[in-house]
């Protein structure tokens, strides 16, 4: 088992969060430091650290943040125009908490390359 991060005390509510979706498996709340007008982050109940922890057993809970992630676009009627969605994936990716989650950016043009 990993260590366990800040996002498991937002799971276990020890922490406040601007929750806007939760289900079973799934919680999506603000990013406390905002890189879009519109700037979520998707995160499975179950720890899995990084991407490279993502399997055969656990795959399904990955694929979910992305359902949840294009309904929460559409219901904030970001579909049209469109937005982004990230996973970081350790120190060259950007990743920052270990705990993996889907950036849901949105609410102006994006720029690419992403550096
Ligand atoms: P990463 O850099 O790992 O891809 O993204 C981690 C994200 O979590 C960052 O965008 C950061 O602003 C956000 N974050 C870190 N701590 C907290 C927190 O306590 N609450 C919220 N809402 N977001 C956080």
């Amino acid at each position: 088992m990993t260590e366990s991060t800040i996002f498991d005390k937002i799971i276990n509510k020890e922490i406040p969060a601007d929750v806007v979706y939760e289900d079973e498996h799934t919680l999506a709340f603000k990013d406390i430091n905002p890189q879009a007008p519109f700037h979520v982050l998707v995160i499975p109940k179950q720890r899995i650290a990084t991407i490279n922890d993502v399997n055969e057993q656990n795959s399904h809970l990955i694929g979910h943040l992305y359902v949840v992630a294009a309904k929460l676009a559409k219901e904030h009627g970001f579909a049209e125009e469109g937005y982004r969605v990230v996973m970081n994936c350790n120190e060259h990716g950007g990743q920052t908490v270990y705990h993996v989650h889907l950036h849901l950016l949105a609410g102006k043009p994006m720029g690419w390359p992403p550096y």
